[in-house]
Formats: C-alpha cells, sequence, structure tokens
C-alpha cells in the first residue's frame, strides 16, 4: 500500500491505499510515424496530478493498450521558448534516458505533441524523501543507513557514468511502492567529456550546494554530489539542513566556514556524528571517495536492511 497525494483526503484517512485512476479525464495522443509511411497512434489516460516542478506538471499516465502505469511530467512548449530552456530539457532527457540502475527513477519513454513535450518515468506512489521528513520530523539512524546505502549505490552509478547529478536533496528522492529509493530530476545533472573536466558554470540554485560551488574557482567535480550526500545525512537524522538559516547570504557563508552544530535535544550515536563530520569536509580533494564512505563505522557497525516497512512511512520502525 502507498500513500495518496491527495492532501484533503488525508484528513479524514491519513494513509489511504494506493489506487491508480482510471476515471479518464483527458486521453493523450502519441503519433508514431513509421518508417514504411504508415502512422500509429498510442493512447494514454492523463489521471491523477501527482505533482507540480519548475516548469512541469506531473500526472499518472495508463498506456491504454498494455496498461502499464508512468508518472508523466507534461512540459508546456510555450514554456520552452528561450533557447536555453529547450536546451536543458533535451540534456535532461538525453542524459536521464542513458541511465539504467535500480536506484534511479527509470526513465520510460518521451514523445510529443503540438503543445507538450511529455516525459514518461518510472512511477513511485510514496512521494520523496521531503514529505516523509515533514510526516516524520526526522528519522531513525536504521532508517538513514538504509536510505544512505542507496543513494550511494545511485551515485556510485552516476559518477562511474561520467554523470555528477548535482541537485541531490529530501525532493528529489522518491520512494516507491516497495519503499525502494529512487533518485530523480536530471535536471542540473551534467556529464563530464573527459576525466579530469571541471565544470564552472551552475544553472539553478542547488539546495545542498558544495563550498567550492560557491567559491568559483577552479571549478567543481563528482565531490559536489559527496557534499550534498553528508547534508542529506544530517538533515535526514536532524530533521532540518545543517546550514539552514533565514537568508541565503548567512547560509552561504555559514557553508564556506562549514559551521554548523548537532542540536542537543536530538539523541544520535557518535557514529551518526562521525559519519556526517567525515563527508563534510571543505576542500574537496580531501573530501572522502564513496568507497571510504562505505566502509565507514556508521555503515558497517551493524545490519542494515535493504528496505523499510512501509508503516515508516507513518511511524518510526521501533514501534512496529
Ligand atoms: P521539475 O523537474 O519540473 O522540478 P519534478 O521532477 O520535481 O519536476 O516533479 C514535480 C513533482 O511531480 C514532484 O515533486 C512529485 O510530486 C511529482 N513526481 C515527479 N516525478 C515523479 C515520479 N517518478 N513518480 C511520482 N511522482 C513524481
Amino acid at each position: 500500500p502507498g500513500l495518496q497525494s491527495d492532501i484533503k483526503s488525508k484528513k479524514s484517512n491519513p494513509f489511504p491505499p494506493y489506487s491508480p485512476t482510471l476515471s479518464s479525464e483527458t486521453i493523450v495522443l502519441e503519433t508514431i510515424r513509421k518508417p514504411n509511411g504508415d502512422t500509429l497512434y498510442k493512447k494514454y489516460n492523463k489521471g491523477r496530478f501527482l505533482g507540480k516542478g519548475g516548469f512541469a506538471r506531473v500526472y499518472e499516465f495508463t498506456d491504454l493498450e498494455t496498461k502499464n502505469i508512468t508518472a508523466g511530467k507534461v512540459i508546456e512548449k510555450a514554456s520552452l521558448t528561450k533557447s536555453r530552456a529547450r536546451q536543458k530539457l533535451m540534456s535532461e532527457i538525453k542524459i536521464h534516458k542513458s541511465l539504467h540502475h535500480k536506484s534511479i527513477v527509470k526513465f520510460e519513454h518521451f514523445f510529443e505533441d503540438n503543445e507538450n513535450v511529455y516525459i514518461l518515468l518510472e512511477l513511485c506512489t510514496n512521494q520523496t524523501l521531503s514529505e516523509l521528513i515533514r510526516r516524520r520530523k526526522r528519522l531513525t539512524e536504521i532508517e538513514v543507513q538504509c536510505y544512505i546505502l542507496q543513494v550511494i549505490s545511485a551515485l556510485k552509478y552516476l559518477h562511474a557514468h561520467r554523470v555528477i547529478h548535482r541537485d541531490i536533496k529530501l525532493g528529489n528522492l522518491f520512494l516507491t511502492d516497495k519503499m525502494e529509493i529512487k533518485m530523480g530530476d536530471l535536471g542540473l545533472a551534467t556529464k563530464l567529456e573527459y576525466d579530469g573536466e571541471r565544470k564552472r558554470t551552475i544553472c539553478g540554485t542547488p539546495n545542498y550546494i558544495a563550498p567550492e560551488i560557491l567559491e568559483g574557482k577552479g571549478g567543481h567535480s563528482y565531490e559536489v554530489d559527496v557534499w550534498s550526500l553528508g547534508v542529506l545525512a544530517y538533515t535526514l537524522m536532524v530533521g532540518r539542513p545543517p546550514f539552514e538559516t533565514t537568508d541565503i547570504k548567512t547560509t552561504y557563508r555559514k557553508i564556506r566556514m562549514n559551521s554548523y552544530t548537532f542540536p542537543e535535544h536530538i539523541p544520535l550515536s557518535e557514529e551518526a556524528k562521525a559519519f556526517v563530520r567525515f563527508i563534510l569536509i571543505i576542500e574537496p580533494e580531501s573530501r572522502p571517495s564513496l568507497d571510504q564512505i562505505l566502509e565507514n563505522p556508521f555503515l558497517t557497525k551493524n545490519t542494515i536492511p535493504q528496505l523499510m516497512p512501509a508503516s515508516t512511512l507513518a511511524v518510526p520502525p521501533s514501534a512496529n
């Protein structure tokens, strides 16, 4: 059972079972032109609204032939008038399409009609870690271990394919019906042309931004994802990001000085705190590699479950 994203219905029943909507609101038609000149049409039912992003609205899409259900990102072509916006979308599609890993949201299909671009993605019915933290406030260490391991697995795959995600944060980590983590939103990702290439520009404002991006000198590389992983681990344990303040300038100053503390009222093991300190190293060249992080005591001291039970969407695992 999963969670329904409809907030209104949560008042009466906070965790209704997940059920796809087949009541047709709209049929979306994909036109496929075959090499022999024939035209083929594929029909999708555009169902329940799942969420809204920067320039996409996301709905449940059902392939009416196969009954396969996906998350359909609908991007209005009218919003893509600037050539940079088009280029960014094309780059996101090209990178995402090339990725095949169990902890990365599967790119299923891509097509367009006169009005929109449609990106069909693996459906993740249990929302993101952002909603989970909102409900639970913070997670137990066993959950943090379980989720961090899956994120590291996805990052190892990305980096091995010369891809830097550059926007690792709660809202880009989805949960499936089985409670697997799926890394999504490759909107800020970049693929390096060669080993050792340094990236200089970054579009958008990534949330868990690394200090070397703020400094701007010498460019940045894979280590920015490692930094975000440290910020993510802290956020999952504490319930808010380490450098959070009310204004962005102060936050950026805190990041550059690596200035954060662990709140005393939250009981955290020494290993958990040491794990965050191990990752959040200002100099990117001194930051640990993903393999070194995997050997850290926080991830080796006990056995870590592969998946958490769905009950943890609402309550900590110890309450079971
Ligand atoms: P954008 O790239 O425009 O920021 P997002 O990828 O953030 O768009 O998607 C916006 C929202 O749509 C998400 O916050 C989430 O609620 C929903 N969503 C996106 N992808 C999926 C998915 N694969 N499964 C389920 N819901 C999704």
